[in-house]
């Protein structure tokens, strides 16, 4: 802390944080107003599955393999995506009721391109899950 040269690292690795990735910044640090944040993230777990958490919701993404051979349009942050880079997720959010999903291999780097808005917005397709479908639409 006595120590000048340290002090301009610490101060700008928060600071270029905030810039850079503003929505990680809150995420890790808080915006300073509201109640405390709602957790949301998308996580890569075992045998290539993620788990997208959102509060105290998680739904499970099964990989699956898409048919043909096009390319695909990640869901998240929209890139078009060649075979090997995304791939085809299905998610039971009911019952009978299944969707599926396009994501990037990599979610970390596919999050960070989307934002955090974009991730909710996601989670908002996904959420609320039922255990059984009284809510068909
Ligand atoms: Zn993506």
């Amino acid at each position: 802390m006595s120590d000048p040269r340290k002090k301009h690292d610490e101060h700008s690795a928060q600071d270029l944080l905030r810039e850079l990735f503003p929505d990680t910044h809150r995420e890790l640090f808080g915006d300073g107003h509201g109640p405390a944040r709602a957790t949301l993230g998308l996580y890569e777990v075992a045998d290539g599955r993620l788990a997208l958490v959102h509060g105290d919701q998680l739904a499970e993404f099964t990989p699956i393999e898409p048919k043909g051979n096009n390319p695909l349009h990640c869901d998240l942050c929209h890139y078009t995506r060649s075979r090997s880079e995304a791939a085809l997720y299905r998610v039971h959010v009911a019952a009978r009721r299944t969707r599926y999903v396009t994501l990037c291999l990599g979610s970390a780097a596919c999050v960070a391109r989307a934002g955090e808005r974009a991730l909710l917005k996601l989670a908002g397709r996904i959420f609320p899950i039922e255990p059984v479908g009284p809510d068909e639409r």
